[in-house]
């Protein structure tokens, strides 16, 4: 976790909908941040999230970044790694630390006795009554048995926010999370960790929103060996309201905005700027459960 010469960032989006204005200005923070140093700005299409992926967005996405006035190299999406994945499921596996999990959210919210950052945290179902492997089982990882481990293998577990300064680690606060899932293969946590490393990120940029997911990312480079990379939570864009721009409550897509005519230019020059239209503001801290 040294001093970060050639940073190395990357824009992650998941072809789930259209990229918005929150997804330019996640987009142009992450590439400034590596054109601050002799670094390199990447491109990785985050593909494998279930029915909701629709990989026909990813070329309307470059289209959007180069209106904006980026320029990237493209790395492969996630959808070409899961063997990447599996591996590094299959070695936590032998490891001891996951589990097979069928619960269903309805059972979790029904059982659930802790609220996390995230919601209801898994009370730890089928650790305490384990269920038989299969196809369509999720991974969890088991907290109890990772954390003291983690210790073991590096010491105090801590990471570095360039905004917010040293961190230590807080994993724990979402309790046994889901590493494998069962209608998509890696969850969210297990492929950007893994993908991070391989595509040789120096800087994590991604949105405040997501910050507390950074501590479960420590752990795992903890548990699978992986380098420490230094992170960069950027203020996201809220509206009026306080609630995170969203392109289900109507935040115009970059691509109706592009169509239209709209100068990509004077726009990213505006979000550099932090001059929003009216009623879009920046906010540090996002309320997810609003
Ligand atoms: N694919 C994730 C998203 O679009 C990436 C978030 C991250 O930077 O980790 O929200």
């Amino acid at each position: 976790m040294g001093v970060v010469t050639d940073p190395i960032t990357r824009f992650a989006p998941s072809p789930n909908g259209p990229l918005h204005l929150g997804h330019a200005y996640a987009a142009i923070v992450a590439h400034d941040r590596a054109r601050s140093g002799n670094g390199e700005f990447l491109l990785r299409i985050e593909d494998i999230d279930g029915a909701r992926s629709r990989p026909e967005l990813a070329d309307e996405f470059r289209e959007d970044l180069a209106w904006l006035g980026l320029t990237w190299r493209e790395v492969p999406p996630q959808s070409s790694r899961v063997p990447h994945y599996r591996a590094a499921l299959d070695s936590l596996r032998a490891m001891g630390l996951v589990y097979p999990c069928r619960c269903t959210r309805a059972d979790i919210a029904r059982n659930a006795v802790r609220m996390g950052p995230d919601g209801p945290i898994y009370p730890s179902t089928c650790l305490h009554t384990p269920i038989a492997p299969g196809p369509d089982v999720a991974w969890r990882l088991d907290m109890q048995r990772a954390l003291p481990l983690t210790g073991e293998l590096t010491g105090e577990l801590t990471w570095r926010d360039e905004r917010r300064g040293l961190q230590v680690a807080n994993p724990g606060l979402f309790g046994d999370v889901v590493l494998w899932r069962k209608d998509a293969p890696a969850s969210y946590h297990l492929a950007a960790t893994l993908d991070d490393a391989a595509d040789g990120i120096s800087v994590v940029t991604r949105g405040a929103d997501l910050f507390d997911a950074s501590h479960v990312h420590r752990l795992l480079q903890a548990l699978l060996g992986l380098p420490v990379p230094v992170w960069h939570h950027h203020p996201v864009l809220i509206e009026a309201d306080g609630r995170k721009l969203a392109k289900r409550r109507g935040a115009p897509a970059l691509a109706d905005r592009r169509c239209a005519g709209e100068s990509g230019a004077a726009l990213a020059a505006s979000l550099r700027a932090a001059r929003f239209d009216a009623g879009i503001s920046l906010s540090e801290y996002v309320d997810m459960a609003a």
